[in-house]
């Protein structure tokens, strides 16, 4: 009588899943299945996962054919059911009143033993990898039950090692090349706001309006043309250093917003005086801001954050993962 909402640990375990990591893990008809309940006193989605031995585009996943109520619920799309490399991923939608663990398990077990018949697993007990050693006890990592050996297991882990770089690696070349990346962003830093100051200068007296919402699309274009290229050129760096891009990400792109600031009132002040002047640009550079109004400010620091956020969201190393 088991329904997630009352009791999410007692619903599981009456399909036979424990609590490990995020999920619910067991094994249900020789398959080794995952469970993650989402908003479990709300629609209720139920997120199985069932781990067999074959890959996504294997010809047997192709003709798998479902009776009687599994296949109604497939017709309305309350049960969803796709194949990856190794896992299938059941998905149980809103089944109402009745979404006890008795229900659920009547839908579950028939769908597992479509799958054991067409041949998705062999011997039940085996490691799914080498399918040699026998495996006791599941695991879960990365959001994933798997069954597996402790030489495989050992086998991925390494795997894992050597694709994760070290904090500081790769910090030369980054340190090498970044700046020139930030000085691009400098340039269309300051190219940007001059068009800006050009197009919102009142013509003839006239004050011009621009709606709030294209000026937050604007700043954060704007906010790309440092947070672009820096972060583009940091990801270059294959093998490079979570610590290191981060670090790298936020100094350049501040300083790819600096110079292009300056450059950005040398052109100001060349606009009025016709003379190129950096040390008169940093010069004025304090007036300048305290002449400008707060919106104009509120602006500007808008669009330094998303060059930051931006750099270093396109130069983030992705998060190597266990193979499984
Ligand atoms: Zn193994």
């Amino acid at each position: 009588m088991d329904a997630p909402g009352n009791n999410i640990v007692a619903f599981a375990g009456s399909l036979g899943l424990t609590p490990s990591g995020e999920l619910f893990v067991g094994r249900r008809g020789g398959f080794p299945v995952g469970l993650k309940v989402v908003d479990p006193h709300g629609a209720v989605l139920l997120l199985f996962q069932v781990r067999h031995w074959l890959l996504g585009n294997a010809p047997q996943l192709k003709s798998l054919a479902y009776e009687g109520e599994v296949s109604d619920l497939l017709a309305t799309k309350k049960i969803e059911i796709e194949f990856d490399d190794r896992i299938a991923w059941v998905t149980m939608i809103d089944l109402g009143q009745t979404f006890t663990s008795e229900r659920v398990g009547a839908l579950l077990d028939p769908i597992l033993k479509v799958f054991g018949a067409a041949g998705l697993i062999g011997d039940p007990e085996l490691c799914h990898y080498c399918q040699k050693e026998k495996v006791d006890d599941l695991i879960s990592a990365d959001g994933k039950v798997a069954q597996i050996c402790p030489t495989c297991l050992a086998e991925r882990d390494k795997k894992l090692k050597a694709n994760t770089a070290p904090a500081a690696s790769e910090a030369v070349p980054i340190a090498l090349m970044t700046p020139a990346a930030a000085l691009v962003g400098a340039f269309l830093w300051a190219a940007c706001w001059s068009l800006y100051s050009k197009l919102t200068e009142p013509l003839d007296g006239e004050t011009v309006f621009v709606p709030r919402i294209l000026l937050a699309v604007a700043m954060v274009l704007i906010g790309l043309t440092v947070g672009g290229p820096v972060g583009w050129l940091i990801k270059q760096n294959r093998r490079r250093g979570g610590a290191v891009s981060a670090a790298a990400a936020i100094l350049f792109s501040l300083l790819g917003v600096f110079v292009g600031e300056i450059l950005h009132l040398v052109w100001l002040i060349y606009r009025e005086f016709h003379v190129v002047s950096f040390s008169g640009a940093v010069h004025v550079m304090p007036d300048y801001y305290l002449g400008s109004g707060g919106f104009f400010l509120g602006m500007k620091v808008f669009a330094v954050v998303m060059a930051v956020v931006l750099a270093y969201g396109i130069a983030k190393p992705p998060k190597a993962t266990l193979e499984l």
